[in-house]
């Protein structure tokens, strides 16, 4: 293949769990792709090492602290190292032709927004950026000609369910839930769940924080908003379904009572390779079911009591413009505080849920324009007031 072929690509959040599963399938086939930049955190010694095995242009990490580190990891390759928020950003701007972010929280927002303004095709992980600011992210998309296509499990199920539909065909869409670490838990034993306990998740390998906030269903509440914002369906056609096989991701309704539904391994390979290589579909290197050998699907209804977030996630669509900033923010501290021990789980929804109704009455705050700023300013009042309810509770 000749160097001008090649497609160029980033992935920001490269260290992590998706980061990594989008190497796996870049590098299973390294002559396609010219590696523009590569993002981590931390994790300095693996973002050197995949910049080196990938050729990348520029790696980054977010932390300033680490830049001695990453120069000298890669002293003598070529690679450009940097640091900080603002070299992240920048580096979305360098012309790529697919762009993966997979930054987990709320930082993923700004590099995607670059990266669209400068044209990039968008594999969207990072769920927070439509929760947080949808319609800016896709008005952006709009405006620059560039496409976002969708890496969550359920959202790539319901986008290829769409291929060649007419939307207003479609009635319905449901979205599948494993249910967490502890779908099967006695409620009252909930309030003691630990940490360890949060963090392993029956069927999935993902990040430590979209473990945690699969127990707590906070992750199917932000995809139920991802949902809405993403397709434009209105709320009330946005169904969640407990099962807890994670084999059938999503399933579209239609008006003559059809029901599509999509199903796969438990394996994000599936989706992001469904993302780099649209509009056609290649050989994945994930497992083909045997449906004989799985035998039984099951699904039920998720029990609110259980499941505070998915109710609060109905609260933030209703109130839309940056109701969902300052959820995310909220979800994002509270989470915090319960990996930090200061809270336990089941306070997560509650801190959230004083949040949002201290904040509710602020009409100029909560409908305020869509612009980045003002998603900044409701993220940081969400912070802000999370952690002075969680100060409260816990001096209490
Ligand atoms: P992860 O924790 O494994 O990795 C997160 C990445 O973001 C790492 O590279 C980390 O260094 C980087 N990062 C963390 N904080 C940062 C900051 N403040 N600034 C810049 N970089 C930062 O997370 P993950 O599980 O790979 O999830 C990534 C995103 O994809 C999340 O938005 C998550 O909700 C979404 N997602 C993940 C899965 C999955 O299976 N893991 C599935 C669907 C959606
Ligand atoms: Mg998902």
């Amino acid at each position: 293949m000749t160097a001008t072929a090649q497609r160029r690509v980033s992935i920001f959040g490269a260290t992590g769990s998706i980061g990594q599963s989008t190497m796996d399938l870049i590098a299973r086939d390294p002559d396609a792709y010219d590696v523009v930049a590569l993002t981590g955190g931390h994790n300095v010694a693996r973002l050197a090492h995949d910049a080196i095995r990938l050729d990348a242009e520029i790696a980054i990490t977010a932390y300033e602290d680490n830049l001695p580190a990453l120069r000298d990891a890669l002293s003598g390759t070529g690679i450009e190292a940097a640091a900080g928020e603002t070299a992240i950003a920048e580096a979305a701007t360098r012309p790529a032709d697919w762009v993966m972010s997979a930054i987990v929280g709320a930082a993923g927002l700004v590099p995607g927004l670059r990266a669209l303004e400068a044209g990039a095709t968008l594999a969207l992980a990072n769920k927070e950026s439509l929760v947080t600011a949808g319609p800016l992210i896709m008005s952006t998309a709009k405006a620059h000609g560039a496409r976002i296509l969708p890496v969550d499990s359920e959202h790539s199920a319901l986008f290829q369910g769409l291929v060649g539909e007419d939307m207003g065909a479609v009635e319905r869409v449901i979205i599948t839930a494993s249910g967490g670490a502890f779908r099967d838990w006695p409620l009252d034993r909930l309030a003691q769940a630990t940490l360890e306990q949060a963090s392993a998740h029956p069927n999935w390998d993902m990040g430590q924080r979209i473990t945690i906030d699969s127990a707590s269903m906070f992750n199917k509440a932000l995809e139920v908003i991802e949902t809405k914002e993403y397709f434009g369906f209105d709320p009330v056609q946005i169904e969640v379904v407990v099962h807890p096989q994670s084999l059938v991701h999503a399933l579209v309704g239609f008006n003559d009572g059809a029901l599509m539904a999509h199903l796969g391994a438990a394996d994000m390979r599936h989706a992001i390779g469904y993302a780099l290589h649209w509009p056609d579909r290649r050989d994945l290197p994930v497992e083909r079911l045997d449906l004989a050998r799985i035998a039984t699907l099951e699904f039920r209804a998720p029990d609110e009591a259980r499941y505070p977030a998915l109710r609060l996630a109905r609260e933030v669509m209703e109130t839309g413009g940056l109701c969902g900033a300052i959820f995310n923010a909220a979800k994002e501290e509270a989470l915090d505080a319960f990996i930090a021990g200061t809270i336990g789980f089941m306070d997560m929804a509650r801190v959230v849920e004083q949040v949002l109704h201290r904040l509710d009455a602020d009409v100029t705050l909560m409908q305020g324009a869509m612009t980045l700023d003002n998603v900044r300013a409701a993220d940081q009042m969400g912070r802000r007031t999370a952690r002075q309810i969680i100060d409260t509770r816990t001096a209490a």
